[in-house]
């Protein structure tokens, strides 16, 4: 079998786009996985995000700061812990498009859906059910039903997942849209992923929002895969609610501390709560009088103090997205995974009709962020672990996706080149 493979899928041409690239520095900041004495070719970034070289001093910082101060490291620390989660709010806001008032970094993700649940899924009379994406991540799906449960409904009839069509991966805006107005009598809630696991689907959080709110039902979304890969504009859009984690492209370590979205125009409202000390009007919270009085914004839905050494994490990993940017991310990253999805499908042309691979996430490129996700189609897991044994870190879902994500943080196009000529062998032994 001859390849056909363009000029762009060429050492020179990826090692020239990194010369033009204005993000090229902090690949740098980054500590990566050595494989055979250099760098692994990561794109799970979308999983865990690599370790930024400064999080090791921002952590010790803490820790010195603890030795040093014990208690008295509250107030006393260089960053004191009392207000700790408060030098995280500005950098969270920015980056999810949200104004500081409505974000709060606080627990971890499928906490804060729960909690936020509890406020904003609010079932009454017929208006009782949750409209959400199929296939939305096994967590999500859990917190909605349990939800469900919670307020004596069943699950099955409770909530409305939209379908991909026949034969199509992605969920069509259109069907989204339609599903809304079919139900807009009985919806409480339309909740959804801002990006999806699974198929890597960017949704119209905008439209959807506004189709939601015309329906009568609130909106949130759970931003796990959208939060530093896409734009986000929660204020703008009108979003009710939103959360995400920050291990997966936001690089804070696995199981770091997570952030939470609650509009502005909720900020002051008497949305009942599961409440916590932390979410107590800070003026005076050492009273420790009985009677909750929230702090108005996100900031009220807060239960307990700031979790100090993963927000140092946090800290470091939002100090370089602040510097780079989100619309610098984002306009390498179209470049990026465009230079990727060519890769792919010139490869997928030399493979023999029942072996081609095909890319299940939107062509378009207003539909997703930086992640491909790939039917190896008469492949089993044994691609997937070639292209591990061979220093390329992709992840495998059963039956046979494979996802990827170079993220323009610290991926190069030569490590797309590089992924390429990895799977070009492991496709021919
Ligand atoms: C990664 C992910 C989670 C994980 O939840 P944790 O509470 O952080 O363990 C939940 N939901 C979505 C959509 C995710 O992508």
């Amino acid at each position: 079998m001859t390849s056909q493979m363009s000029d762009q899928n060429s050492l020179a041409f990826a090692q020239q786009q990194d010369e033009a690239d204005p993000l090229k520095k902090f690949r740098e900041r980054f500590l990566f996985p050595q494989h055979e004495g250099r760098d692994v070719v990561y794109f799970t970034g979308n999983s865990l995000g690599l370790q930024p070289k400064t999080v090791r001093e921002s952590i010790l910082q803490e820790l010195d700061d603890w030795a040093a101060h014990g208690v008295e490291g509250h107030f006393e620390a260089r960053r004191p812990w009392f207000p700790y989660h408060e030098i995280l709010t500005e950098q969270a806001a920015r980056l999810v498009g949200a104004k500081p008032v409505e974000v709060v970094v606080m627990n971890q993700l499928t906490v804060n859906l729960h909690l936020l649940l509890v406020s904003f899924y609010r079932p009454y009379g017929r208006r009782c059910k949750i409209l959400c994406e199929h296939k939305a991540f096994p967590s999500d799906q859990y917190a909605m039903e349990s939800h469900a449960v919670f307020h004596t409904y069943d699950p099955a009839e409770a909530i409305i997942e939209v379908k991909p069509r026949e034969g199509e991966y992605a969920i069509r805006t259109e069907d989204i849209l339609a599903a809304i107005e079919e139900h807009k009598d009985e919806l409480a809630l339309v909740l959804f992923g801002g990006v999806n696991y699974f198929t890597g689907q960017l949704f119209d959080m905008k439209t959807i929002t506004a189709a939601a709110h015309k329906a009568g039902a609130r909106a949130g979304f759970d931003l796990a895969h959208a939060a530093g890969n896409v734009e986000l504009h929660l204020h703008d859009w009108n979003v009710d609610f939103a959360c995400w984690c920050s291990y997966k492209y936001l690089n804070s370590g696995p199981g770091s501390v997570a952030g939470a979205f609650v509009h502005e125009r909720h900020a002051k409202s008497e949305l009942p709560r599961f409440a916590g000390w932390w979410g107590y009007d800070k003026t005076t919270r050492f009273k420790m009088e009985k009677g909750f009085i929230a702090m108005p914004g996100a900031e009220g839905w807060q239960l307990s103090n700031a979790p100090v050494f993963s927000m140092a994490a946090h800290k470091a990993a939002l100090e370089i997205f602040d510097e780079a940017g989100m619309p610098a991310l984002t306009a390498k990253s179209e470049k990026l995974t465009a230079y990727l999805e060519r890769i792919i499908d010139e490869i997928s042309a030399t493979q023999p009709g029942g072996k081609k691979l095909e890319i299940i996430t939107p062509r378009d490129k207003t539909q997703r962020g930086c992640q491909l996700s790939v039917v190896a189609h008469g492949r089993g897991k044994e691609l997937f672990k070639q292209l591990l044994d061979n220093g390329v870190i992709v992840d495998w879902r059963e039956p046979n996706v494979i996802r990827m994500a170079p993220v323009p943080l610290y991926n190069s196009f030569e490590d797309v080149w590089r992924f390429g000529e990895t799977l070009k062998k492991a496709l021919q032994s």
